[in-house]
């Protein structure tokens, strides 16, 4: 595995499955279902993990998968109109008819449990983000030893101009180890280098939370930004687009604190995020500091929520938490 590599495959696959995300966003009525947990889970995240894990299975075949999707329900066949709308999603965007056999195969491909490579997918990572017509993004994440060395984050609803709302939306993020961290506007453009802000001064810094307050602890944030004067806010934003936009340099901090004591962080929310937001100079660890272990497969059983930060101010942001979360 190298850039090139890693890079042709994640945006292969990331461009086709923002394409089946984007055409099912624009619809009325969006299909979906309820997983274990009340989490949603639409036609397109069954759809777009297909898309993405048939390309891992043609092209890396003998490496790992961790995936957030399985096709237990679509197999169910309790929501058959499910079944069969996913299956043409995924053929109009492949350009060849798919039997539900062969869905359901990609849909659930794993590889070789025993591979130094594990790629870890969200096809919608921030799927309420995705119902609300917000931000949400196809994360590709890869971990060798267990260790995130690359990531792609196809952002379709992020603006292209951080200062023009208004203006064109959808940004691809990707970095690889040692490679660097670029952008480039999901409907063509150039590809460019990105670096993380590098201010010192608290009265710059802006806070990434989730617009979710049920998946974090919004009351950390708060008292994060009071503790130490950070000047420039909360900034809510679904999904690991808050990557991006740390990476990019429109955010300084990422705080996810554990919504509740028994909540523990998904590996798919984050491998592609933190490779990303490191190729770009950022630092991650948890909010008590400790480094991030994606060593138990699909739950960070060991981490208490996941804190990414531009850097320089990374150790005075976990003392502040230690203080605020042990008073
Ligand atoms: P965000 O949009 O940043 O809030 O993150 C979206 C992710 O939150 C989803 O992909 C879920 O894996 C995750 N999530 C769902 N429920 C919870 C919860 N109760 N606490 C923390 N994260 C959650
Ligand atoms: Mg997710």
């Amino acid at each position: 595995m190298n850039a090139d590599t890693f890079t042709n495959v994640a945006l292969e696959a990331g461009r086709l499955a923002a394409g089946i995300c984007r055409r099912v966003q624009q619809e009325q009525v969006v299909e979906t279902q309820e997983k274990a947990g009340k989490e949603p889970v639409t036609v397109a995240d069954y759809a777009s993990q297909a898309v993405i894990l048939r390309a891992l299975s043609l092209h890396c075949g003998d490496h790992a998968i961790l995936a957030e999707e399985n096709s237990e329900n679509l197999r169910a066949g309790d929501d058959a109109h499910v079944a069969d709308r996913v299956r043409e999603l995924v053929s109009d965007a492949l350009g060849e008819p798919v039997t539900m056999e062969q869905l359901c195969a990609w849909i659930d491909h794993q590889g070789d449990a025993d591979s130094p490579y594990m790629w870890a997918i969200d096809p919608i990572d921030g799927t309420k983000g995705f119902l609300r017509k917000a931000q949400y993004a196809v994360a590709i994440g890869l971990l060798r030893e267990r260790v995130p060395v690359a990531g792609a984050l196809v952002c379709p609803n992020l603006a292209v101009d951080p200062n023009d709302e208004g203006g064109a939306r959808g940004v691809v993020f990707h970095a690889y180890e040692q490679a660097g961290a670029f952008q480039f506007p999901l409907d063509g453009g150039d590809t460019t280098p990105i670096r993380a802000n590098a201010t010192t001064d608290a009265a710059d810094v802006r806070v990434l939370g989730s617009v979710e307050s049920s998946h974090g602890d919004p009351r950390l944030l708060t008292a994060l930004v009071e503790e130490l004067g950070f000047g420039g806010g909360i900034v809510r934003v679904d999904s690991q687009v808050k990557y991006g936009v740390l990476a990019r340099g429109d955010a300084e901090v990422y705080l996810r604190p554990r919504s509740k004591p028994d909540w523990r962080d998904n590996a798919w929310d984050h491998v592609a995020g933190v490779a990303v937001a490191k190729e770009a100079g950022g630092r991650s660890t948890d909010v008590v500091g400790r480094p991030l272990d994606f060593s138990f497969g699909a739950k960070m059983e060991e981490n208490v929520g996941v804190l990414t930060t531009h850097g320089p101010l990374h150790d005075e942001i976990v003392a502040c938490l230690k203080r605020l979360v042990e008073s």
